[in-house]
């Protein structure tokens, strides 16, 4: 019998409720036969209270030797205190496509059809770029940073992806009727990449109607390109489409480096109380395990969640039920075995 193959990679356990979901998911990849050693490093408030440092060089070095990473989510401090780690990261180890698959789950049903439409949000730019200044007493200036680079990077990522995935459409998302250089910009590039997908249906939507459609008729949408913050602000709509943020995975991914991430934060509300639903970062540790080259125990994996969600037992309470994030997480296991 051929030995079973063995990964190293890096888990950032992250802050709030990251420490309980990305347990939980150690445990599932554990239980579904996969050998990793983790490589455990600190980010953000928990690397602040320990090195002094919210992303030490030690967590990169990790990542770039390990080349994967699953993450917890991280707490940036509301309008004071230091800048966003996820930004950081994403941008030090250019991260620059965040996708973020969102499905409807048979049992969970937040909407009458069925919702099956992935993001490819940019990762790098735009609002995120840290640039803001109090010019005058009273003026606050934020700095939007569009560039033809990370704009025509995006696009192609995303219409390669749905080439090989025989995706039927492509919406670019924007609002350039105002910010006609910027947004302008973007658009312009995402057209060009769109030439060289003839057979993918392109189209193109403001944002703010895309919000609105997306929560009238979201089965018309298959796949959205969007700058940073239009990609942050739609995913967690179309998240509650969905059944909320428990369930919505991600992935940061790069040319060489990928970190997998659920869409929502460290939920500082339920942080400790061991009710966080944990299939979101389950999800995602899914969408690594795809990356990885281990197919088949991915779609084990991505099968017993959907078993489980349409049985409807030992959900949490943002699924309506009353469960903890341990007996979740130990039904998904008896799932998983009854599937092998
Ligand atoms: P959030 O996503 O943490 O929480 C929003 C709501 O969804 C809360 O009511 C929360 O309880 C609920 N929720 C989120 N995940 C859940 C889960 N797995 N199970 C059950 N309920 C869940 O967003 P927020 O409250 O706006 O942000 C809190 C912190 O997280 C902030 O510091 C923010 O900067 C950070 N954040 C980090 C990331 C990341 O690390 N990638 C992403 C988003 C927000």
């Amino acid at each position: 019998m051929a030995a079973l193959k063995k990964y190293t990679i890096t888990l950032i356990p992250g802050d709030g409720i990251g420490p309980e979901v990305t347990s939980a998911a150690r445990k599932v990849l554990a239980a579904a036969g996969v050998i990793i050693d983790w490589e455990i490093v600190d980010a953000g408030v928990t690397a602040v209270d320990t090195y002094g440092d919210s992303l030490p060089d030690a967590t990169i070095e990790s990542i770039r030797r390990n080349r994967v990473a699953l993450k917890g989510p991280l707490t940036t401090p509301v309008g004071e205190g230091f800048r966003s780690v996820n930004v950081e990261l994403r941008k030090k180890l250019d991260l620059y496509a965040n996708v973020r698959p969102v499905r409807s789950s048979l049992g969970i049903s937040y909407h009458h059809a069925p919702i099956d439409l992935i993001i490819f949000r940019e990762n790098t730019e735009d609002l995120y770029s840290g640039m803001e200044n109090e010019i005058a007493p009273g003026i606050a200036q934020g700095l939007k940073i569009i560039t033809e680079k990370a704009s025509t990077r995006i696009a192609n990522f995303a219409f390669s992806w749905a080439r090989e995935n025989n995706r039927r459409m492509v919406h670019a998302v924007h609002k350039a009727n105002i910010m006609k250089k910027s947004d302008g910009l973007f658009l312009k590039c995402v057209r060009n990449v769109a030439k060289k997908f003839p057979e993918i249906d392109y189209r193109e939507i403001i944002v703010d109607n895309c919000a609105m459609q997306l929560v009238m008729r979201p089965e018309q949408f298959d796949v959205l390109v969007l700058t940073n913050l239009y990609g942050d602000i739609i995913s967690d709509l179309t998240a509650g489409l969905v059944g909320g943020l428990g369930l919505v995975p991600g992935a940061n991914i790069g040319d060489k480096l990928a970190v997998f991430e659920s869409v929502h934060g460290s939920a500082p509300d339920i942080a400790g109380k061991g009710i966080a639903n944990p299939l979101a970062t389950i999800a995602s540790a899914v969408m690594m395990l795809r990356y990885i080259g281990e197919e088949k125990v991915a779609a084990r994996i991505r099968a017993a969640i959907t078993l489980y969600l349409a049985e409807k037992s030992h959900m949490t309470p943002d699924l309506g039920g009353s469960s903890t994030t341990q007996e979740l997480t130990d039904a998904l296991i008896e799932k998983i075995k009854l599937l092998k």
